[in-house]
């Protein structure tokens, strides 16, 4: 990915952008700021962040030191009824637009944004605590894929033959927009899983209503600034902060035609029976407890930093994270020892500090589910290579974390902790590899270490997930259809299945 401007950023301009460019109290509707009220007088701020329905005001805060940064109000389901109408006025036109002109307001949101790619970078440190170069990621990820999106729409065929036994007849295939689109997402890669739903969307005619996650709303936020600059048409997106109350509004709306979620199982699982009523097309992103395999004639050192990237990028906030580590047990034990070397050195710290390679959890609430299996881990009596612990003082911040020898029956082997803990166990051959990591309720990715390029590709081909890097680190390419089997979601994003995600085909037949 080719990576833009260096940036020089420190938490004071990154409050400024916050305090001056993103605009708070207010959900983007039909094209404009729409003013969300105030509550009854005697409600307080949602400091727990619970998304309680009875105060729409909302703290967002700055992970590395817990301390607030701004204050907002979160929407309502009167909102929602307001942006699905400014959605419906705008499907008819937009819809009809030609490609080229969908294309250009694609690329107009990547101008954009690569012109505010320093606010945006501070935007999200900021809120979400990762580490600049992490951040920087991000944002060249999310302009790749508004990009790809506009380069494929344009070379789609408008109406194209299908060729058939039927000497008689013509057989035409047409793509339409699937329609108004409820698109939700989680805290974990602001603007990039946003990009990954929006990109497709709107390249294939369809109308949004984007509900990003109510954690990190300063860098979402600021799409709301860019879609006004590129001057896209009213209605065609409209963005709401809200929480749980506000994304069931938008999944059970009747006039919604599709939802597209990313986020966790447990509200995964309620997002798709809220769509269910009136049959909405579904498309979800979950979670994940991906495995990394390391052979017996891998390199330790290359393989302990795959290893490390797999499980402590993004403090492990990953759907993909390798977080069950299977190793050859020929080369475990000095596997182990480079492993904690190397782990035990990692710096952790403020996401803006130039040395920093692991910064906080996102929220309280993160920290307190992986002090959770921390706990489970010391009443399981787990071997802990390194970490097991919160970091004392201010701040969201865990040790990043190996446990060895884990059983298969553990909770921490079978959940998803979506925090920088890694479980590890040994395996003897090939076939037990492969056995183990299918061993999951998930399916969604896997890293293979190995110098046999050819048995690596036989195991990837017998393991169960959408996405497989061997010998790579996790990069995730904009042509490369993303998700997984099992409980890991329903769907595709990104490439050719990501545009299809947005449409449906229509035939005609005629006579010759
Ligand atoms: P979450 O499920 O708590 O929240 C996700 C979104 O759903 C948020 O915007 C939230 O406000 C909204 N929401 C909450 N209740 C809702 C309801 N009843 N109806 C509709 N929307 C509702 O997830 P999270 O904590 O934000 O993110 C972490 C999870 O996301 C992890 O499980 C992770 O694996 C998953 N994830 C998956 C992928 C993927 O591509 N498979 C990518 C990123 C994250």
């Amino acid at each position: 990915m080719e990576m833009l401007k260096s940036t020089d950023l420190t938490r004071e301009t990154a409050s400024q952008t916050a305090q001056n460019e993103v605009v708070l109290n207010a959900a983007y509707i039909n094209g404009d700021w729409v003013t969300i009220e105030a509550p009854a007088p005697d409600t307080g701020i949602d400091t727990d962040n619970a998304g309680s329905n009875k105060t729409n005001n909302h703290a967002l805060y700055d992970p590395n030191s817990g301390e607030v940064i701004a204050t907002t109000r979160l929407c309502t389901s009167a909102h929602v009824a307001q942006a699905v109408e400014a959605a419906d006025a705008a499907f008819a036109s937009w819809s009809q637009t030609a490609v080229s002109e969908r294309a250009h307001y694609l690329n107009a949101i990547a101008d954009s944004m690569e012109q505010q790619f320093d606010k945006l970078v501070g935007l999200s440190v900021l809120n979400n605590g990762k580490p600049i170069e992490e951040a920087k990621i991000d944002v060249s990820d999310a302009i790749a894929c508004y990009r790809y999106y506009a380069n494929i729409i344009i070379k789609q065929a408008t109406l194209s033959e299908v060729l058939t036994n039927e000497p008689a007849v013509r057989l035409l295939k047409t793509y339409a927009p699937v329609g108004i689109c409820a698109l939700i997402t989680p805290w974990n890669f602001p603007m990039v899983t946003t990009a990954w739903k929006l990109a497709p969307a709107l390249a294939a005619g369809c109308t949004v209503l984007l509900k990003p996650s109510e954690v990190t709303l300063l860098p979402e936020l600021m799409l709301g600034n860019i879609l006004s600059e590129i001057g896209l048409p009213k209605g065609v997106v409209n963005i709401l902060p809200g929480a749980a109350e506000v994304g069931a509004a938008m999944t059970s709306h009747p006039l919604i035609d599709k939802v597209s979620f990313t986020g966790s199982n447990v509200v995964g699982e309620k997002v798709m029976t809220q769509a269910a009523r009136g049959i909405k097309d579904i498309s979800l992103e979950l979670g994940g407890k991906s495995a990394i395999v390391v052979c017996a004639n891998a390199d330790i050192d290359y393989a302990c930093d795959l290893i490390i990237g797999g499980i402590f990028a993004n403090a492990g906030q990953i759907c993909s994270a390798t977080s069950r580590l299977l190793v050859h047990q020929d080369i475990a034990e000095q596997l182990y020892e480079t492993l904690k070397v190397k782990t035990t050195s990692l710096q952790i710290g403020d996401g803006f500090a130039a040395d920093t390679l692991m910064g906080p959890l996102v929220s309280e609430q993160q920290l307190n589910q992986v002090k959770k299996y921390f706990d489970i881990a010391t009443a399981e009596h787990l071997d802990c290579l390194t970490g097991g612990e919160l970091v004392n003082g201010s701040g969201y911040f865990a040790m990043p974390t190996v446990y060895t020898d884990v059983p298969t029956t553990s909770q921490l082997w079978k959940e998803e902790v979506f925090g920088p803990v890694l479980v590890s166990t040994t395996f003897t051959d090939d076939a037990e590899a492969v056995r183990l990591a299918n061993d999951s309720k998930f399916a969604l990715a896997a890293t293979i270490v190995s110098t046999d390029e050819t048995a690596a590709l036989e195991m990837a081909l017998q393991i169960k997930a959408g996405h497989i890097w061997i010998n790579e680190q996790q990069i995730v390419l904009p042509e490369a259809g993303w998700g997984g089997f099992k409980q890991s979601g329903i769907g595709r994003e990104l490439g050719g299945d990501g545009l299809s995600a947005y449409q449906k085909s229509k035939h005609v037949l005629l006579p010759y």
